[in-house]
C-alpha cells in the first residue's frame, strides 16, 4: 500500500483489467480532469442520426389523476422544480409500488450523463439511482475515467422500480421517457452513456443488441439538440460477466466518451 495519489486509480485500473495499458502512473496524468485534455481527436465520430424517436414531450394519460401537467414538466426551468412536479407521479403501472420516486442526480451541469434503466430494490429504499453493488462499480467506473460521481449526472429511463427488476413496459417506459427528455433539455449534456439495452432502445431507438453496438457512436434529438451517445454494458452486466475482456470494452467506451467531452470543451 502506498499514499501516491495515483494508487488509487492504478487499482481500480487494475480491477477493471486494464493496465496491461498503463505501464507507469505519469502516463496515467492525461485523462485525470485536472490534467490537459488529450489533443487527439476521438477515433471514432458519432454515427449520424438513427430514424427520429417518436416525440417525447410529456403528454398525461387521459386519466390525469396523478399526473403533472404537461405544462409543469414542460415549464419546469430547474431540475428540482422538475423533480417537485412529477415526483407524486402515478402515469403508469410502476408509480403504486415504489417505495421511494428515483429521479436522478449529480451535477445539474453535468457534461456527461448516464443513463440506466431503472431502480432496483436498493435504489427504491434508497431514493437514488445506482446504489449498492451495480453503483459502486459505476462510481468505480467513473473514477476510472479520471471523475467523480458528482461530476456527472446518473438517470434511468424509469423512476419507479419495476417488480422483482424486471425489465420496463415499453408502455411503462413511454410513460416516463418524457420526464427524462426533460432533465435532459435542461441538464444539456455533451455525451449520454447509455447503461445496458434498455436506455438504448428506449432513449436512442437502437434495438440491436448491446454486445453488438456498446463502443459505437449513436445520436439521440432530444428538444433541438442532437447528443452524441456511447452504448456501454450496464454494470450489473459486468458484475455478472466478470471477465477482463468486458471490463476492459467499458473502460474504452467510458474513455471515448471523456475524451469526446474534453474536445468539446476545447472547441
Ligand atoms: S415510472 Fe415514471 S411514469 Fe411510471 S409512475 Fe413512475 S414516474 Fe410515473
Amino acid at each position: 500500500m502506498t499514499d501516491h495519489p495515483l494508487q488509487a486509480w492504478r487499482d481500480t485500473l487494475e480491477e477493471l483489467g486494464v493496465m496491461g495499458l498503463v505501464r507507469e502512473p505519469v502516463q496515467v496524468a492525461p485523462v485525470v480532469a485536472t490534467d490537459p485534455p488529450p489533443t487527439r481527436q476521438p477515433a471514432v465520430r458519432p454515427a449520424p442520426a438513427p430514424a427520429p424517436r417518436p416525440a417525447a414531450a410529456y403528454a398525461p394519460p387521459t386519466d390525469p389523476i396523478g399526473c403533472p401537467t404537461a405544462q409543469a414538466v414542460a415549464g419546469a426551468t430547474s431540475l428540482q422544480e422538475l423533480q417537485l412536479a412529477i415526483q407524486g407521479c402515478l402515469a403508469c403501472p410502476l408509480g403504486p409500488g415504489r417505495l421511494k420516486f428515483v429521479f436522478g442526480e449529480g451535477d445539474p451541469l453535468a457534461r456527461l450523463m448516464f443513463v440506466g434503466e431503472g431502480p432496483g430494490r436498493d435504489e427504491d429504499l434508497q431514493g437514488r439511482p445506482f446504489v449498492g453493488k451495480a453503483g459502486e462499480l459505476l462510481d468505480k467506473m467513473i473514477g476510472a475515467i479520471g471523475l467523480k460521481r458528482e461530476d456527472v449526472y446518473i438517470g434511468n429511463i424509469v423512476k419507479c422500480r419495476p417488480p422483482d427488476n424486471r425489465t420496463p413496459t415499453p408502455e411503462e417506459a413511454r410513460a416516463c421517457l418524457g420526464y427524462l427528455h426533460r432533465q435532459i433539455e435542461l441538464i444539456r449534456p455533451t455525451v449520454i452513456v447509455t447503461l445496458g439495452a434498455t436506455p438504448l432502445r428506449e432513449l436512442v431507438g437502437v434495438s440491436e443488441g448491446i454486445t453488438r453496438v456498446r463502443g459505437q457512436w449513436k445520436r439521440v434529438v432530444v428538444g433541438n439538440r442532437e447528443i452524441p451517445v456511447m452504448p456501454t454494458f450496464h454494470p450489473a452486466y459486468v458484475l455478472r460477466q466478470y471477465t477482463q475482456d468486458v471490463r476492459r470494452a467499458v473502460w474504452e467506451d467510458l474513455k471515448a466518451a471523456k475524451e469526446w467531452v474534453d474536445k468539446a470543451q476545447e472547441g
